[in-house]
């Protein structure tokens, strides 16, 4: 039964994003950390999410945990990685940096 939602909270949400980053830069792996490139990858919805909860995440609801991204800014695969994934301040250094996740 796929009952838990991937949160901030879940214990294995550092598993999932470094999953999704992997995922997301799949083609182009040297940009797995650099959030300004994310987007050149993302193709508007959660396919990148999709796949890393479904291949890795069973006890995981999709539907609920979609939810849960619509309710804190993630549309689509990159938004997930930044606005669920970090802070504002997070997301600030990181696209200074240009590096940092
Ligand atoms: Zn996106």
């Amino acid at each position: 039964m796929a009952s838990e939602v991937m949160t901030r909270d879940h214990p294995d949400w550092n598993k999932f994003v470094e999953l999704l980053k992997t995922e997301l830069t799949k083609d182009e792996p040297r940009y797995k950390d650099m959030p300004s490139m994310w987007p050149t990858f993302c193709d508007g919805k959660w396919t990148g999410a999709l796949t890393v909860l479904m291949r890795h995440f069973p006890k995981v609801s999709v539907p609920k945990t979609i939810r849960y991204f619509r309710a804190t800014g993630g549309f689509c695969d990159c938004e997930v990685l930044t606005n669920c994934a970090m802070t504002p301040d997070e997301r600030w250094q990181a696209f200074n940096e240009g590096t940092r996740a």
